[in-house]
């Protein structure tokens, strides 16, 4: 059964990446002028300007950099407290805010391999995979 969730960014790109994630893959932009990876989801690059951005499948691999559990209950109970988030550096190296899969942040460890897996999730825009991270 889908795990109800806050609602997600929907929109222009936005879509993209959310199409991507029911396919089960990651999709990031990529700028062909002078090769930036910007995450989240902008309208021109933010290194350079360029609009001709791409989006491209990434690995789905990366490594952990921070987590942090919220004990301050912003969403009532469609996200209990205390809730465990994550930050992934990803092989490509955009940083990327998820949730643990098959550990807790009790269980984190600097820089352990993970790799993304996606969970069966809705919101008020309807069905959609959310991409977490597991250990690799
Ligand atoms: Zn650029």
């Amino acid at each position: 059964m889908a795990q109800q969730r806050p609602p997600r960014m929907t929109g222009p790109g936005h879509d993209t990446f959310w199409e991507g994630c029911g396919k089960g893959e990651i999709r990031m932009q990529h700028c062909p002028d002078c090769g930036h990876r910007p995450w989240p989801v902008v309208t021109s690059c933010e290194q350079c300007g360029s609009e001709k951005l791409k989006f491209e499948r990434v690995s789905g691999k990366g490594k952990l950099v921070s987590w942090c559990t919220f004990e301050q209950s912003y969403y009532g109970d469609l996200l209990p407290v205390p809730w465990d988030t994550i930050i992934v550096e990803l092989d490509e190296g955009p940083w990327f805010i998820s949730n643990p899969k098959g550990f807790t942040n009790a269980e984190a460890k600097l820089g352990m391999a993970l790799k993304v897996s996606f969970l069966d999730c809705e919101d008020q825009h309807g069905a959609f995979a959310l991409p977490v991270f597991e250990p690799a």
